[in-house]
């Protein structure tokens, strides 16, 4: 599958650090890993830190999936609000999702110290704009729940949100559990540190997992087997292909990238989205460029994708023309880097992470949504507790089996 289009920021901008070799003959191991995104990238480094003997195998270079082409905005919200998850799942589980996306929110933070590069991390605030005036009403309900959660969230009206951010929409929720990362440098630094505590990493396509009393035996296109006590798979969109019921609508999110230096004056660099479907996102780089995405289209056909893209950054530069008309003050926008991805969403907003249906030492981890990279954190450490033989947290609420039922 092909995952991205045009140029995205980061590896146009960071040095790969990692160039692993194909995987040139058969090996065994406690836990093999298969996809070296970011999901992958934070499994790998938990296990390996856990003392597990762990090989990692992409088909790709390390990064080079959707993780590259990410924004990496770290949001605690899911793309279904409080109010809505509680409609499909009932007030508890529905609680513990947005709890347990903060926790992993503010977990990043002590990944991050772990490493000896900051990969691009800040803590942010994040808004969560409201579209129109009719979401704008909805907003101190949703603000109501959270707080009754437990999470620190603010409520704007439009005067606020003028003042505080320079921005004209009619209300919002402030959040402060909200963070931002270079997620191909940080994919990139996990996996070395990992590869030096004793992981090991090859490229190579994994073509078939073949069933053992003890374990799981991946066979490579390259001829060679990688035996394993246990697999998890983090192949994020191209698992989807693999599943006997596909649990997503795959489609594509456009971005642009602007020059350096391009920040309009008053954003603080709060991170950006809102309520309308599909939404616009934005956020700033420590170098001072603007990340803009949204647009998002049903299209998973890549030439397709491709045709678009022009007109979809043109789209992006006029709707952050548009949000901050005021303090650009007729300055155009240019995109220096214009790049769309295949991305997915699931029905309930949640991830899928835990055992795959009917195939034993084997789990998924899919972060598929808005805030896919909070899931990764989530996935790996769930991960982390099944390998490992621990009882995880939560993970019922990211089951294949959770239904869609209140309870
Ligand atoms: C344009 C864009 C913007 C986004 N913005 C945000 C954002 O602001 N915030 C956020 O939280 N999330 C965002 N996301 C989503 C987020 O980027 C993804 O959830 C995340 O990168 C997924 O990481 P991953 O490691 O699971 O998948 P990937 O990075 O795609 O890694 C999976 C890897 O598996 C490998 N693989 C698959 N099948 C095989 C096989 N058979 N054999 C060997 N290797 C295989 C692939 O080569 C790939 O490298 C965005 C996504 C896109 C595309």
């Amino acid at each position: 599958m092909d995952l991205v289009s045009g140029v995205p920021l980061w590896p146009a901008v960071d040095l790969p650090e990692l160039a692993p070799e194909p995987l040139a003959r058969s090996i065994g191991c406690d836990v093999a890993v298969v996809g070296a995104g970011i999901t992958g990238a934070l499994v790998a480094w938990h296990l390996a830190g856990a003392g597990a003997d762990v090989v990692v195998i992409d088909r790709r270079p390390p990064g080079l999936g959707s993780t590259g082409a990410s924004t990496a905005l770290v949001l605690y919200e899911i793309d279904r609000t409080l109010g809505e998850l509680r409609e499909l799942h009932g007030a508890e589980r529905a609680t513990r999702a947005y709890r347990r996306c903060v926790e992993a929110v503010l977990n990043l933070e002590s990944i991050i110290a772990a490493l000896d590069d900051d990969c691009g991390y800040r803590r942010r605030s994040c808004l969560y704009l409201a579209s129109s005036e009719a979401d704008a009403r909805a907003l101190p309900e949703e603000w109501r729940l959270r707080r009754e959660a437990g999470i620190e969230v603010e409520l704007l009206d439009g005067a606020d949100l003028q003042r505080d951010h320079r921005i004209r929409r009619p209300g919002a929720l402030r959040s402060t559990a909200a963070a931002e990362l270079d997620p191909y440098r940080f994919t990139q630094r996990l996996l070395a540190r990992s590869v030096r505590i004793g992981a090991r990493i090859a490229t190579g396509e994994v073509v078939t997992l073949e069933r053992r009393a003890d374990g799981v035996t991946l066979a490579t296109a390259g001829g060679h087997r990688i035996a394993a006590r246990h697999v998890v798979l983090a192949t994020s969109y191209e698992a989807q292909a693999h599943l006997e019921r596909p649990v997503a609508q795959l489609g594509t999110t456009y971005t642009i990238a602007t020059a350096p230096g391009q920040v309009p004056p008053g954003w603080d660099g709060a991170l950006l989205w809102e309520t309308a479907r599909p939404y616009l996102y934005a956020r700033t780089t420590a170098d001072g460029r603007m990340l803009i995405g949204g647009e998002d289209d049903a299209c998973d056909d890549p030439a397709e994708r491709e045709r678009r893209l022009p007109a979809k950054g043109r789209r992006l530069e006029a709707s952050a023309e548009a949000l901050w008309a005021e303090s650009l003050g007729g300055v155009r926008l240019r995109a220096e880097y214009t790049w769309a991805g295949t991305f997915a969403g699931t029905e309930d907003g949640l991830p899928y992470i835990g055992p795959a249906p009917d195939f034993p030492h084997a789990t998924y981890a899919l972060g598929y949504g808005g805030n896919g990279v909070t899931f990764s954190i989530i996935a790996a450490e769930i991960l982390r507790d099944l390998a490992l033989g621990r009882a995880p947290r939560d993970a019922d609420l990211f089951a294949f089996d959770r239904g869609n039922q209140r309870g």
